[in-house]
């Protein structure tokens, strides 16, 4: 058991900037987290959307193990390995489109984001770029200037990145369609920045921290179809959605659109630190030579564990699996919904699901907040997020036993139950 002195030396050591919950964890395996106080947790939360196969998932560990024992680090820019070109690879051929993709690999979400800016820059010659309402792409200088939430993420952190734009984003539960969202898109055009320096659009195609919001059917599309009228890069973020956490290996196949640069990150590594920009190589191959790239980026032990987790989340049976546990989890939130009037949106994309807690119709943080609290108590780890904080999001492993989750989805209902005084 670790000592008990980890809270303590946290408070003295760590900066108070970096929030963590009272947890100290030991071990995890599979969708269980023990811990310190001699708990095990279901953890519905992993690590924030990175173990879609589960903490220490075998076939994964194992890769890494091997990759270990051959090499650790090398830096792609001064001696090439098979594990980087493998990912660049399977990125390729797994391209929710039909053409010739190529890939740089990178070492966190943000960075992925950044260097789909840079790329689009580069490709284009134009400046500017437009996010979105509750957009969250990242805590670096350029992407939380794209990020859509002042606190905590852009307070007290200003100037900000310049030349970045923002549009209003679909969320039908709060009434804005599709349509309102264009007009929006247009009317930006028009006031604010002119579309012929605008180099691309940066999409989540289910916001994340903003919310679970996803987008409607229609939205990828139509957005593509007026940035494409403008010569506009459409930049899709997967860095939350993809790598299976919706079904499809990436989200945006639900929308039938061909994005012209897709990033990926935090399942793609298997809990160890890779993200990827993935585009048209006339994209990719815009850029200088030496002007992408990064001492650890693509890392091949992390891209040792990817292969792996790619060719998973690539396979039927696995996406079966996380289709499956979407219809399993969606029923079971409906039906809670139908008896908790607190519930006032039950949404999501395949098993990528999340409830916003409400009262009176108004974003209701304090009781996502306590029902998060009352999860814990009963050996559940979750999540809030959205721009209001009131919505609570469940990122499950996508193969978790289904012992596991009926034990989560009880305490959940218990949790929610118990701060409404149920
Ligand atoms: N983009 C999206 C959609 C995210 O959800 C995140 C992180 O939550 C990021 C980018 C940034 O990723 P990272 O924290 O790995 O920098």
């Amino acid at each position: 058991m670790i000592s008990s002195g980890v809270r303590e030396a946290r408070d003295r050591y760590v900066s108070a900037a970096v929030t963590a919950p009272p947890l100290v964890v030991t071990r995890a395996a599979g969708a269980c987290i023990e811990a310190d106080d001699g708990r095990t947790y279901i953890d519905f939360a992993g690590g924030i959307g990175c173990q879609n196969l589960g903490h220490g998932a075998p076939a994964v560990v194992e890769a890494i193990h091997a990759q270990v024992d051959r090499f650790l680090h090398q830096c792609f820019m001064v001696g090439m390995y098979e594990p980087y070109v493998d990912v660049c690879r399977r990125l390729a051929e797994l391209y929710p489109g039909t053409g010739e993709y190529k890939s740089v690999l990178l070492n966190s979400g943000a960075e992925g984001v950044e260097n789909a800016v840079k790329i689009a820059r580069a490709a284009t010659g134009r400046p500017a770029v437009i996010a979105f309402e509750r957009a969250f792409h990242g805590r670096t200088l350029l992407t939380m200037s794209l990020t859509s939430k002042v606190t905590p993420y852009k307070r007290g952190f200003g100037p900000f990145a310049p030349e970045v734009y923002r549009a209003p984003a679909p969320y039908e539960f709060r009434g804005i369609g599709s349509d309102e969202a264009l007009d929006g898109l247009r009317r930006l055009f028009k006031a604010e920045v002119d579309p012929a320096t605008v180099a691309c659009v940066v999409l989540e195609p289910v916001q994340g921290e903003g919310g679970f919001v996803p987008m409607p059917l229609d939205f990828p599309r139509r957005l593509q179809e007026l940035c494409a009228a403008h010569g506009i890069l459409y930049v899709d973020d997967e860095v939350q959605a993809g790598v299976g956490r919706t079904g499809p290996v990436w989200a945006i196949e639900h929308y039938g659109v061909t994005p012209d640069l897709l990033v990926s990150g935090k399942s793609l590594g298997g809990g160890l630190p890779l993200a990827a920009v993935t585009g048209r190589a006339e994209l990719m191959d815009a850029v200088v030579p030496g002007g992408l790239g990064g001492t650890f980026g693509g890392n091949p032990v992390a891209c040792a564990a990817a292969a792996v987790v790619l060719d998973t989340v690539a396979s039927p049976v696995f996406r079966g699996q996380a289709e499956a546990l979407g219809h399993t989890v969606r029923q079971r939130l409906e039906g809670l919904a139908d008896e908790l009037e607190c519930i006032g949106d039950v949404r999501g994309l395949g098993p990528m699901l999340a409830l916003e807690i409400v009262a009176d119709g108004a974003p209701a943080a304090e009781l996502a907040a306590a029902t998060v609290a009352a999860a814990r108590e009963r050996g559940l780890l979750l999540l809030s997020c959205g721009l209001d904080g009131n919505v609570i999001r469940l990122l499950p492993p996508l193969s978790i036993a289904d012992d596991d989750l009926v034990d989560g989805l009880k305490a959940l209902e218990g949790a929610l139950r118990a701060v409404l005084g149920d």
